[in-house]
């Protein structure tokens, strides 16, 4: 890297500081981007700027959106005494890709992980604790099957127990290990019908 001028080397530094972009990927990326006409850079980076200014968690859901309360929490016509638990946003939108799930999401961005100290108050729980205390019927903990989304599975189901509320897992279709947003939509149908109650 010390072979490009200082502007060229900061470029590649600050994108392989991004997910999955390694050493390579970041210098194929910044000698694209120098050859990018000046107004195509411009609106790439005004609309990173202004995405990361603008969007903040939906007030019900927790997801990530532009408005106060996102169109799914928005939308009257759908069932908002289903909530249905995920781990992040890429979740629910895999979700919303079948177009058979019409109930609401909750989003706790992450998952409990003791290996990595990340503890219940660490996700959105809390939250989802009070939206509980509202006229819910059932709430599909759509977790991973990875050990901390099972984890967290448990723990939810716990803090449950005891109420009117149904509390039902998603079917194990999804591959252990396996993430959400990577599944086909066979497999996650699969899994939603086929949730079992816990
Ligand atoms: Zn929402």
């Amino acid at each position: 890297m010390e072979y490009y001028s200082k502007q060229i080397s900061q470029l590649i530094a600050e994108l392989s500081s991004l997910p999955s972009i390694g050493a390579k990927s970041a210098q194929r990326l910044a000698f694209h981007i120098l050859h990018m006409p000046k107004d195509d850079v411009k609106r790439l980076s005004e609309t990173i700027l202004s995405a990361r200014e603008n969007v903040r968690f939906c007030k019900e859901c927790f997801t990530l959106t532009d408005q106060n309360v996102c169109p799914i929490c928005a939308d009257s016509t759908r069932d908002h005494k289903t909530i249905m638990v995920v781990e992040d946003s890429r979740d629910m939108a895999a979700y919303e890709h079948i177009k058979e799930y019409k109930g609401v999401y909750h989003v706790l961005h992450g998952t409990i992980s003791p290996m990595q100290g990340i503890g219940p108050e660490d996700i959105r729980l809390k939250e989802l604790m009070t939206r509980l205390q509202g006229d819910v019927k059932e709430i599909i903990i759509a977790t991973n099957s990875s050990l901390e989304g099972e984890t967290t599975a448990m723990y939810i189901s716990k803090l449950v127990k005891g109420t009117d509320i149904k509390v039902t897992r998603i079917a194990s279709g999804v591959p252990v290990g396996g993430d959400l947003e990577n599944t086909d939509e066979i497999t996650l149908l699969r899994a939603l019908e086929g949730r079992r109650e816990l």
